[in-house]
């Protein structure tokens, strides 16, 4: 297959590009290095089924010729990061809604296929766990900015699905749960990067709210095997698959894991949501996928559990 990845310089998007090259596709890349970096992709640069186009999928131009060229896309490209969306909401909803609008206009008028990455997020403030695909989505008030990133990703759903009804064209919907590994980034919140990084300086681990909201972390590489197993199915069009862990932890069990992993002889501090965030700010208490849509589908589960993970990261950082 020629695989085009928008946001393929982005973390998930730089392990995708490893796992498909390695599977003997040809990958091409558009990404802006707004969140992503040209170091994710360097390794890359000499194999001859790579190629890297570093623009915006603004550039309809470009955008088009990408398309044109390959016979499935996969939109990473997006808004991501819970700080980087409070702290830039038009940028956020623009970039979510108005790129994927694009991209799937392109696809349409090519007749390619388009795995579409949307997110747990879209879940919002649901109580009742784990969350299936066809379960009700809680959506907070507009005013906050976090449920704008909700929002964005679900008008994202609806669009890709309305494409492929009325269409036909092949659009398969991805909600990815908290996903770790080797090159995540701290710098847009994320919460294990950044305890990582705080324990190895011996900073105090910040733990914003109680500490015992939960979330469910899959380690990058089951992630991407679950994205590829979809990309070639040819009954997973017109679908929304969760890929997670089922395995909840709490955030204050996490800092504690990191400060075991790494051997830090750093504090756990908590710090109140209004301050980290925004004043208002909502966060969900849990958040843990079912997963038997895609295990039926495919038969992909998650391989690595959290200990591994954790010192994945660690070892990674470390190196870093
Ligand atoms: N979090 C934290 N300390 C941090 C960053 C995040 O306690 O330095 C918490 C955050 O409030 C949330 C969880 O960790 O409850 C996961 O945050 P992240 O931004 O990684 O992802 P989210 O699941 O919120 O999208």
């Amino acid at each position: 297959m020629n695989v085009l990845i928008t946001g393929g310089a982005g973390f998930i998007g730089s392990h995708l590009a490893d796992h498909l090259l390695g599977d003997g596709h040809r990958v091409a890349v558009l990404d802006d290095l707004s969140t992503g970096t040209f170091d994710n992709i360097e390794h890359l640069a000499s194999n001859p089924n790579f190629t890297a186009v570093l623009t915006s999928i603004f550039d309809e131009t470009v955008l088009a010729e990408q398309v044109d060229r390959c016979d499935t896309v996969v939109h990473l490209a997006a808004a991501v990061g819970v700080k980087l969306i409070i702290d830039a909401p038009v940028r956020t909803i623009e970039t979510n809604v108005g790129g994927t609008e694009l991209v799937l206009r392109h696809a349409n008028q090519s007749g390619k296929r388009v795995l579409l990455a949307s997110t747990s997020e879209v879940y919002g403030k649901r109580t009742s766990v784990p969350f299936a695909e066809d379960s009700d989505l809680v959506i907070g008030p507009p005013h906050h900015n976090r449920w704008a990133y909700a929002c964005s990703k679900a008008v994202d759903e609806f669009l890709g699905l309305a494409y492929w009804k009325e269409q036909r064209l092949p659009v398969v919907i991805v909600r990815l749960f908290n996903t770790v590994g080797p090159r995540q980034t701290g710098r847009y919140g994320m919460v294990l990067p950044t305890f990582v990084r705080q324990a190895l300086a011996g900073e105090p681990l910040t733990v914003f709210g109680d500490g015992l909201q939960t979330r469910s972390f899959t380690d990058v590489n089951d992630v991407v095997r679950a994205l590829a197993g979809l990309l070639e199915h040819p009954r997973a069009a017109g679908n929304v698959f969760n890929i997670g862990n089922p395995e909840e932890t709490t955030i204050r069990g996490l800092a504690e894991r990191v400060k075991q992993a790494t051997g830090s002889a750093s504090t756990i501090v908590t710090v109140p949501y209004d301050e980290a965030y925004e004043s208002g700010f909502e966060d969900m208490p849990r958040r843990v996928p079912d997963i038997t849509r895609i295990r039926n589908l495919i038969g992909w589960k998650p391989r690595l559990a959290l200990p591994a993970i954790v010192e994945r990261v660690v070892a990674h950082m470390r190196d870093a």
